[in-house]
């Protein structure tokens, strides 16, 4: 397989916009081939090409402000495709697909789940987009029902983020089973929390396609436990997420609020990496609440419970003794 960064879209706004100097960034995974596109602007058009190496999770942590503090006229954020080609007049988002193909992975789900499920709904992430249509047709050609679910906000149709999920849930009445494009069980598992219905994930890489409902209940059990765990805290420390597009200050205040309203003391904290260790270094504090990336609290582990927006609002439900249902069942975490 080969990713490939879109340097054309690139080129083209360079061409356009005439700036000075660059910025590009883009996950993790992708850093080799951000070089190689810093690289090629620079050959081409003789400009400084800066690589922000900040994590970058999605559209929601752009380092805008990195950006800035070095002059660069244009950022380019790569491999998040979303519905928006750019945000404000400096941002301008790449993408980067993947050129592996579903066929075989795909007739083999749709052979091997044959007469279980009529009507199915595909889904993937941005890398795999323009696959939708291609495992499509092979599901319609082997008799299934495929309804793909519209886009909303920054979702393309199809599209899911870990947190964020409308393409799926706005079709969940219609659809007996979900099908996710991609080897990331972190979006295939939201979509079945989300929705609670079956979902397989057909990876590519491996020509294999597997049910991941089992692996999701485990993440919302782990999700349920950190809720009752913080019980019985007196002080939490509610922390709001320093990177741009999961700033949530208004969020953390109603929470705030909330809890005093419940006779529970908290701080306010911000902080740009929540990881466990970051958080040692708080004293007095029984439990954290982030109103960041809610899948910081639901995949990562905390020797305290920290919970995300949806756990701590079945929290307040949980102490005002109203039961916590389907807590999880959103079409958006936040
Ligand atoms: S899951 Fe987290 S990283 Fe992904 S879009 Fe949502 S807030 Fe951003």
């Amino acid at each position: 397989m080969t990713i490939r960064i879109d340097e054309q879209r690139i080129f083209q706004v360079i061409e356009e916009r005439r700036p000075r100097s660059v910025a590009l960034n883009g996950p993790e995974g992708l850093i080799g081939k951000i070089q190689d596109a810093a690289d090629h602007v620079t050959e081409k058009f003789g400009i400084e090409a800066y690589i922000i190496g900040d994590t970058c999770w999605g559209s929601c942590d752009l380092n805008t402000h990195a950006a800035e503090m070095l002059g660069a006229d244009l950022l380019f954020n790569i491999g998040h495709t979303v519905a928006m080609d750019s945000f404000g007049d400096k941002v301008f988002m790449i993408g980067a697909f993947d050129d592996i193909k579903f066929d075989s992975v795909a007739r083999k789900c749709a052979q091997g789940l044959a007469g279980k499920y009529k009507t199915v709904s595909l889904l993937t992430d941005s890398q795999h987009l323009d696959e939708i249509d291609g495992v499509r047709k092979i599901f319609e050609a082997n008799d299934y029902n495929v309804i793909i679910g519209k886009g909303k906000g920054q979702l393309r149709d199809a599209q899911v983020f870990g947190c964020e999920f409308y393409p799926a849930y706005n079709v969940q009445k219609q659809v007996d089973a979900y099908v996710f494009l991609g080897q990331s069980t972190f979006h295939a598992a939201s979509i079945a929390m989300s929705t609670e219905k079956p979902t397989f994930m057909l990876d590519p890489y491996f020509e294999e396609y597997s049910q991941v409902n089992e692996f999701a209940q485990g993440l919302q059990k782990r999700a349920i436990l950190s809720i009752y765990k913080a019980l019985d805290a007196e002080r939490f420390g509610i922390i709001i997420g320093l990177k741009e597009g999961q700033f949530a200050h208004v969020r953390a205040l109603e929470l705030k609020k909330e809890f005093e309203k419940l006779g529970r003391k908290s701080q306010l904290i911000a902080l740009t990496e929540i990881t466990d260790e970051r958080i040692q270094v708080f004293r007095g504090i029984d439990a954290f609440i982030q109103v960041a990336c809610p899948r910081i609290a639901t995949d990562n582990h905390f020797k305290k419970p920290m919970l995300s927006v949806p756990q701590a609002l079945a929290l307040i439900k949980l102490l005002k003794k109203e039961p916590i249902d389907d807590f999880m069942k959103l079409q958006h975490w936040l």
